[in-house]
């Protein structure tokens, strides 16, 4: 499905992932490990090739969105984005989580990790759609990026936010690592001027995002914002 010209949802295992087709393809997320397939017969349903895909964006480190990036980098050749912050956080051993003993700390020791990354900064300015602006946004993980297309005042958010009875809501309280941190890093994204949120596990919010997300960051402000149990 083609959200705006040059941007499509992909439906891989466990997450949607967003692809950017220009005359290079750029995937955002990578899906559960498996994902591969899927994305080749998207990529070839546009009457592209796998080929062409040169860059994946992790929106960050967790197994639903980084489980499939080995073998589509393999299979595309593609250069691996992602956070420094998240790099680091997947190198926690077994033992360290078992001190740590958080549901993220576990996640984090069973996933593997890209093989090879080139760190995502905030505030870096990748190509495709007009310009697609890096936005550090850490609490869900230490290295959660969002992507802000200025262009089509668009935001293209991994798990940082999430949709609970149609609203706009705080991401998974299970499985994010600080949500104090997660609250400001919404304050800084309801600043700015988008119409149109992605979700990766919601479908497209399409008109009124930068209201949603400033009355999200006004509850999370005076504490009533719902967050998920499960
Ligand atoms: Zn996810
Ligand atoms: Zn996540």
């Amino acid at each position: 499905m083609e959200i705006v010209p040059g941007l499509h949802s992909v439906r891989l295992l466990g997450a949607r992932a967003y692809l950017v087709v220009e005359d290079e393809i750029t995937l955002i997320d990578a899906g559960l490990q498996g994902s591969g397939p899927l994305l080749r017969r998207h990529v070839e349903g546009i009457g592209r090739t796998v080929g062409e895909v040169t860059r994946i964006v992790c929106t960050h480190g967790h197994p639903d969105h980084i489980g499939g990036v080995r073998e589509i980098a393999a299979m595309t050749g593609a250069q691996v984005l992602m956070h420094e912050a998240d790099v680091v956080r997947l190198r926690i051993g077994m033992r360290e989580a078992l001190r740590e003993l958080r549901p993220s700390a576990f996640v984090a020791a069973l996933t593997r990790g890209p093989e090879d990354a080139k760190p995502l900064d905030d505030g870096a300015v990748l190509p495709g759609l007009g310009g697609l602006e890096v936005v550090h946004t850490p609490g869900h993980t230490p290295g959660s990026v969002c992507l802000h297309v200025p262009a089509h005042r668009l935001l293209i958010v991994g798990d940082v936010l999430q949709v609970l009875r149609g609203q706009v809501a705080l991401p998974s309280y299970v499985f994010t690592e600080d949500m104090a941190l997660a609250r400001r890093s919404i304050a800084r994204l309801a600043e700015l001027d988008i119409d149109t949120i992605c979700f990766a596990h919601y479908p497209t919010l399409r008109h009124g995002g930068r209201e949603a997300l400033r009355a999200l960051a006004e509850r999370a402000r005076s504490g009533s914002a719902a967050t998920s149990k499960t």
